[in-house]
């Protein structure tokens, strides 16, 4: 259900898959997402099942409505009522105990943390986050609020990957102009795009040393939701936070 890991600092960091749900096909089981068709009030159990199973209260947890931008929101608490949540691809808390969710389905989530300032973070970058930025943008929102790269944990979850998610070749060349380590091939020999890899090499840049990422591509694994293969499906999320 859930594939967690905890660091030594205080850190924790948790990626679903689709299993130990309530949804029906085609979202089954555990989808996250709110907005991709399923019955809310699955959504809502699901949501309370990932956070008990992770030790997490439920109403803890920040969600975003994810745009495929770079705004960066800053938070200290649980969004009032869904409509209050904002547009932004991430967001960033000082509050320990505060747990900070990221839905996908193919796209990288990203999460990080720095135990020591008490810092955390968590962003939604697709092909276009990536490259619009989100990344840098979510690392500089932690350093305004105490955070320093160089022992920023990162952790990119479960994705599409570089073997696997196939673009024309002008779009690979575009985002290989802004991001080189974006630059991938398919396993079948036509262009494609590794975003988790150009995540990365963003964080990299910003001088984020202890960088982890799940093996898991959400196309190839039947355990993972995937939209570029199934379209209509449910959404994974990772979720970070701090020990309170
Ligand atoms: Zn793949």
């Amino acid at each position: 259900m859930i594939q967690r890991y905890d660091d030594e600092n205080g850190a924790h960091f948790g990626f679903t898959d689709r299993w130990g749900g309530v949804s029906a096909v085609p979202y089954e089981q555990l989808n996250l997402g709110g907005a991709v068709g399923d019955d809310p009030d699955a959504v809502r159990a699901n949501r309370k099942l990932a956070a008990e199973s992770l030790g997490l209260d439920p109403a803890q947890v920040v969600w975003m409505n994810q745009v495929h931008g770079r705004d960066v929101a800053v938070v200290d608490g649980p969004w009032g009522s869904d409509a209050e949540i904002p547009s932004v691809d991430a967001v960033v808390t000082a509050r320990r105990g505060l747990a900070l969710a990221v839905l996908t389905a193919d796209c990288t989530p990203v999460l990080l943390a720095d135990p020591v300032a008490g810092v955390a973070g968590a962003a939604h970058a697709g092909r276009p986050g990536m490259l619009a930025g989100v990344v840098p943008s979510a690392v500089e929102a932690m350093v305004a609020l105490g955070a320093d790269p160089s022992r920023i944990h990162a952790w990119t979850g479960p994705a599409v990957c570089g073997k696997c998610y196939e673009v024309p070749e002008k779009m690979r060349a575009e985002a290989a102009a802004i991001e080189p380590a974006c630059w991938a091939e398919t396993s079948w020999g036509t262009p494609a795009v590794d975003v988790s890899a150009g995540v990365h090499a963003q964080l990299a840049a910003l001088g984020v040393r202890t960088r982890s990422q799940s093996p898991v591509c959400t196309r190839e694994s039947g355990d993972h939701f995937s939209y570029r293969r199934d379209r209509t499906t449910g959404r994974l999320a990772g979720y970070v936070w701090l020990d309170g």
